[in-house]
């Protein structure tokens, strides 16, 4: 077993695998990736070729990439960083709101917070670092850049509704991170709260409630009659507690981005979590491509403050432009350092092409026969039977009245032979799930033209289910109103139909248009215009303003002063919602 992490480079995985690097060059081009010693793979492709090496690769869970050069220094505690997590509407800023409340101290100081994307409280003479619900999305890319600053998520279950798909997502973005996860039963105040109901639903996700024998801490809570709430911080604090956390104190700061905007008269403001170090005025920082020297340092009261500790959450201002949202910033010892370390960081950026052999997504799946059927049929591979029993929870709830999803086949183990030939059969995408596949059933897979794509996080899984599923979806007809006509004679026409003589009062009426004649509300009839003439003359539109005459088809019985309304059906796409 070897361990790899999220990217590794092709020289880093031939070290880890102890062979001389050309081979792993061979088996990638092998496989169609020209990757040259320098550049990165991603883990499954690096798993892959592990695998056909004969080692088993396991990912490495990072939680920081900063690498803290002052192993001098000593490691001290530091407040635990908290996210809240949970499906849409279940409460989760009700109960940030509410928990902010019972922070004394910023009730004292007038309770006039800044919202800058993170908060502390302060609960038994300890601090609580808080980041405002982040959002699934930007959750999962804090993590792309390595950067998992989360230590406890908490997952907010509405009492009365239960898990629902993105509690689950909410679940699985934990475990992948490592953070730890309390679950706040929210609404309990409800009538129809069912909590039961909930440790039921956690116990098959894997969660066992600690009063079922597991180890999963649970707190009830209603945010709404500010009940639980102090139980649920004594079980943050215990859990930090049991976690150990901590960061070095005696060093220069290092950390996360997660804000940044220009503000006028300020320039450049970037909110920042720290997560080793102390972070003063003066100091040089570089924050991803954007360096510069500390000017001010705010924290969420909106005070200004000398020095920041770890785990603060704090905004600064003096970089010289903006960084992006997870960057990595850290303190340097001079202007010619930060240079480099921000040009080191733009080269990292532009230059690792990160190769992935794991690059078909869902919607490559989707053929006629899925659309005929309006059915994404699919196979499903998994690493462990929790994530089969979450995968199956998120995907049953996709899909609508028109359009759904099909589990054919949803298994622990790697994807195989019998897993194509199911996949042929059924019109079914492979889904391989923290599992690898390998080279060779790849490339019979391609043969045959199944689809196979590989997943690591369900948020993932799920966004681009949803993507597919929207394929499946037959387009929506919309009316384009084209030109709006008062009728103000009619004539008798030919056999063909009817003429009519009409002032045109808004937009363009042109030959073929679809019409509609409406005498008051009524419709009286609909067709499409064969004919437009204007002085004798025949011609192919005519706008607002000028009178001409209309041969329409149909049997239409047309008055003066009806309306003559033309329009057009575009097609549109539909996404599911
Ligand atoms: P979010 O989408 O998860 O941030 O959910 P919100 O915090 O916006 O809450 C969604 C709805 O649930 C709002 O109407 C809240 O007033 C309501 N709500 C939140 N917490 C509670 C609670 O403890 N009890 C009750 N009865 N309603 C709540």
């Amino acid at each position: 077993m070897i361990q790899i992490p999220a990217i590794i480079s092709v020289k880093d995985l031939a070290d880890k695998l102890n062979l001389p690097v050309t081979k792993v060059i061979g088996l990638l081009m092998k496989n169609g990736i020209n990757a040259t010693i320098n550049e990165s793979l991603d883990f499954e492709t690096a798993a892959i070729i592990a695998e056909e090496f004969g080692q088993e690769a396991e990912k490495i869970i990072t939680k920081s990439q900063l690498q803290i050069t002052d192993s001098g220094a000593t490691q001290q505690t530091r407040p635990p960083i908290v996210t809240i997590m949970g499906h849409v509407d279940h409460g989760k800023t009700t109960l940030l709101d509410a928990i902010r409340q019972t922070d004394v101290a910023s009730g004292e100081s007038g309770g006039i917070t800044q919202h800058i994307g993170a908060y502390q409280i302060e609960h038994k003479n300890r601090l609580i670092t808080f980041l405002d619900t982040p959002g699934h999305s930007a959750f999962s890319a804090l993590r792309q850049h390595g950067a998992n600053i989360t230590d406890i998520v908490v997952l907010v279950i509405a009492a009365n509704e239960g898990i629902k798909a993105q509690t689950v997502e909410a679940i699985d973005h934990a475990r992948q991170a490592g953070a730890s996860i309390i679950v706040a039963i929210t609404k309990i105040d409800l009538p129809d709260a069912n909590l039961d109901r909930i440790k039921q639903q956690l116990a098959e996700l894997d969660l066992v409630p600690e009063e079922w024998g597991g180890k999963t801490i649970i707190a009830p809570v209603s945010a709404k009659q500010k009940t639980g709430l102090n139980e649920l911080l004594e079980m943050i604090l215990l859990v930090a507690d049991l976690k150990d956390l901590k960061a070095f104190r005696q060093t220069k700061a290092a950390g996360v981005v997660i804000e940044a905007k220009i503000e006028s008269g300020l320039g450049s403001v970037a909110t920042v979590l720290i997560q080793n170090g102390e972070l003063k005025i003066g100091d040089i920082i570089v924050a991803g491509t954007a360096s510069g020297k500390i000017r001010t340092i705010t924290n969420f009261k909106n005070q200004k403050i000398e020095q920041a500790n770890p785990s603060d959450p704090v905004r600064i201002a003096g970089l010289k432009t903006t960084p992006n949202f997870g960057d990595p910033f850290l303190v340097v010892e001079n202007d010619k350092e930060a240079k480099n370390q921000a040009e080191k960081f733009r080269h990292e950026q532009i230059e690792t092409k990160v190769y992935s052999l794991s690059q078909s997504g869902l919607s490559e799946g989707v053929n006629e026969i899925a659309i005929e059927q309006k059915q994404l049929n699919l196979v499903i591979k998994t690493d462990v039977k929790g994530s089969s029993e979450a995968i199956q929870h998120v995907l049953s709830d996709l899909g609508n009245q028109e359009v759904s999803v099909k589990i054919t086949l949803l298994e622990v183990g790697p994807v195989t032979d019998s897993d194509l030939a199911m996949a042929k059969a059924t019109n079914s995408t492979i889904v391989a799930f923290r599992v690898p596949v390998n080279p060779a059933l790849r490339s019979e897979a391609g043969k045959q033209k199944v689809v196979i794509s590989r997943y690591d996080v369900i948020y993932d899984l799920v966004s681009d289910a949803r993507e597919a599923l929207s394929k499946l979806l037959p387009p929506e007809e919309v009316e384009i109103p084209l030109s709006r006509s008062k009728v103000l004679a009619v004539y008798k026409g030919d056999k063909r139909g009817k003429v009519i003589g009409v002032q045109i009062d808004d937009g363009l009426l042109s030959k073929g248009n679809l019409y509609r004649l409406r005498r008051g509300e009524k419709e009286i009839a609909a067709g499409s215009i064969l004919n437009l003439r204007r002085e004798k003359l025949e011609i192919e539109s005519a706008k607002a303003g000028q009178q001409i005459g209309v041969l329409l088809i149909n049997d239409a019985n047309p008055m003066v002063d009806d309306v003559l309304e033309t329009y057009k059906i575009e097609l549109r796409k539909r996404s599911l919602s």
